[in-house]
């Protein structure tokens, strides 16, 4: 055999001995993974080629007991926009994030409720600019500049786990055009909603969860209020943050006149 011959060698997984891909599949510390052991893996496992075999058999072990409690989650609250939700069980004080409509075959990681250590609303704005065009038919600027904006919206959540402490839910799917609109209005007032509820949990106020659901859910369902922000602030938040918090993460503050 010469060097190409070594070069694409098969290589067998260390965790289940099937052979690996031509590449010789995901690298360890001291081994290797095939494709379908690689897939088991949850997605906020970071640095695996820095983790032993041993490593990778003890989170596919939590991965198989993962699964099983995935089994036995009882949805009783399901809260989130288009994109992530938020997949609450009051019985078992359990939670999970995702995006995915099919959740219950990709094996989300369970969090217990008191695993949950923060969460932090952040709403990305994204500017361009608008232009016209001159005499010659050149593309200049207004004056003063005009701009088209759009907006996304996140969830940062910290969390106590043994293999990842952060994770962050999109509310939105595809960006948010403008923000004087039903849409925006939306989105935030559920980004608000799923941080409140985080607090809640987390200050191991759970009692007051379906209060906090239906507060909301009246919310979402009511005509859009009028945006001003020496009412709206006070007027949305119920629970845990400040008028100064919500107000802060909020760019719509930028582009009203009050
Ligand atoms: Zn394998």
């Amino acid at each position: 055999m010469g060097v190409l011959g070594n070069l694409f060698e098969r290589k067998n997984c260390d965790i289940c001995g099937k052979q690996t891909n031509i590449f010789g599949g995901t690298k360890l510390e001291n081994g290797r993974l095939c494709k379908d052991c690689a897939n088991k893996l949850s997605p906020y496992l970071s640095g695996v080629k820095h983790l032993t075999v041993d490593d990778i058999r003890d989170h596919l072990a939590y991965r198989e007991e993962n699964a099983e409690k995935v089994k036995a989650f009882d949805v009783s609250y399901a809260i989130g926009g288009k994109n992530a939700k938020l997949y609450i069980d009051m019985e078992k004080q359990q939670l999970i994030v995702s995006s995915s409509g099919n959740w219950r075959n990709t094996n989300p990681d369970i969090l217990n409720f008191d695993q949950i250590v923060n969460c932090d609303l952040d709403i990305k704005e994204n500017r361009t600019e608008i232009k016209k065009k001159d005499e010659e038919g050149k593309e200049v600027s207004y004056d003063p500049k005009r701009y088209e904006y759009s907006y996304n919206f996140y969830v940062y959540i910290t969390v106590n786990a043994s293999f990842f402490n952060s994770l962050s839910m999109k509310i939105n799917s595809s960006s948010v055009d403008g923000y004087d609109n039903d849409e925006y209005e939306e989105c935030y007032l559920v980004s608000q909603e799923i941080c409140e509820i985080l607090d809640l949990i987390r200050n191991k106020e759970t009692d007051l969860i379906d209060e906090a659901v239906e507060y909301y859910t009246n919310r979402l369902n009511a005509p859009k209020r009028a945006y001003n922000k020496n009412t709206y602030y006070s007027d949305t938040r119920k629970y845990s943050r400040t008028y100064d918090y919500y107000l802060e993460r909020d760019p719509r503050k930028n582009h009203y006149k009050f």
